[in-house]
């Protein structure tokens, strides 16, 4: 008989649930099915995100009780941190270990609007990206919202000891947030819930190489968070050579889904265009993604990439890439080039995960 090949699961098995993994409706039920009042659920979230408590002991107006059956129920993910490199522009990077032992990167970036944090979905990705660092070695596991959580707090509690607070969150870290959609979905409402870390919608963003089926789904979910499709050249064939990903979901395709996304909930996309020097960085180009995105209530984002030594991708020239944005703009297309950050340490995603864990990353 020939024999089945188990497809793997990339989930995560879990002795004890982290309980920074429960939107507080489900921990108001888990409250009331094991006996206890709802409202207890709110306590327990001013705990965890206000006072940002790392024992149930520490829960004082809770009972010895409740303490007890949380603590035989639940654990609070803490990540272990396995080096943290810091920028000379306040820019953190931190390597953290989760509990199976694999690392995530998260990284912390401080802009005079406030401190933004970038987190991790998955501990790897399977997409494929020819010019990230984090697909190398593939998908090892998709991370539970409560892994996600924790990277926030984490940082948050780093930045308590200098009275700072985690403002806006990206989710552009290892990993494809719609590759994960249920966990980043349950992540979304937990930080932006007002008793869990209270970051507003539009402080957060989540960015997408071009899901499309889950794109439709997230627009559909209508909320006012913000919104990037990593779009990375301006037709199809460069498109599939730079992210094999357009094979399956084609530029055109995406490009009908996109305007889905901005016509149902009336926001605006960000386009994420990484400049790779005589890839997809001449006029020619510029001219062809502006009239690729003709119409669309969108912003591009022009990403200067540095030398990716495993793909030989170079380094757009400075007057390049002012030329690239002057075209766009000529053609009425809001653009703006990203500042860079961290340029003195492993900031680019999933460098330092590669450099120091050569094991996950083969
Ligand atoms: S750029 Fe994002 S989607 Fe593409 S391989 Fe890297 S982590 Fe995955």
């Amino acid at each position: 008989m020939e024999k089945v090949k188990k497809k793997p699961l990339f989930e995560l098995e879990e002795k004890t649930p982290s309980i920074y993994s429960y939107q507080l409706e489900e921990l108001k039920n888990w409250l009331i099915t094991n006996g206890e009042k709802g409202f207890r659920a709110e306590q327990i979230f001013e705990w965890l995100y206000e006072k940002r408590g790392s024992s149930f002991d520490e829960m004082t107006n809770l009972s010895k009780a409740l303490r007890e059956k949380l603590t035989d129920a639940f654990q609070i993910t803490t990540l272990k941190t396995i080096i943290k490199q810091t920028s000379s522009d306040g820019t953190i990077k931190f390597l953290f270990e989760l509990q199976d032992g694999y690392s995530i990167e998260t990284v912390l970036m401080r802009h005079d609007y406030g401190c933004s944090v970038c987190v991790t979905t998955q501990v790897g990705c399977r997409i494929g990206c020819t010019f990230c660092a984090s697909t190398l070695g593939g998908l090892k596991r998709h991370l539970k919202a409560g892994e996600i959580v924790a990277q926030v707090v984490q940082v948050q509690k780093a930045l308590d000891e200098t009275e700072e607070r985690v403002s806006s969150v990206v989710i552009m870290g290892i990993g494809e947030p719609f590759d994960n959609y249920k966990q980043m979905l349950a992540f979304l409402r937990i930080i932006n819930h007002d008793k869990g870390l209270n970051i507003g919608a539009r402080h957060i963003t989540v960015s997408t190489s071009g899901i499309i089926p889950k794109i439709y789904q997230f627009a559909d979910e209508k909320m006012q968070i913000n919104f990037a499709v990593s779009l990375h050249a301006p037709n199809n064939d460069l498109r599939t050579q730079l992210m094999p990903i357009n094979r399956a979901y084609q530029l055109p395709e995406l490009i009908k889904a996109i305007k889905y996304y901005t016509e149902t909930t009336g926001r605006r996309v960000s386009i994420e265009y990484g400049l790779f020097g005589k890839v997809n960085d001449q006029v020619e180009h510029a001219e062809e993604l502006a009239e690729l995105l003709k119409g669309i209530h969108c912003h591009v984002n022009l990403i200067p990439v540095n030398y990716v030594p495993e793909r030989n991708y170079v380094r757009t020239p400075r007057n390049q890439i002012f030329l690239f944005e002057k075209t766009l703009k000529r053609h009425g297309i809001n653009v703006t080039i990203r500042r860079e950050q961290g340029h003195d340490i492993d900031a680019a995603c999933g460098q330092l995960r590669a450099k120091e864990r050569k094991d996950e990353t083969r």
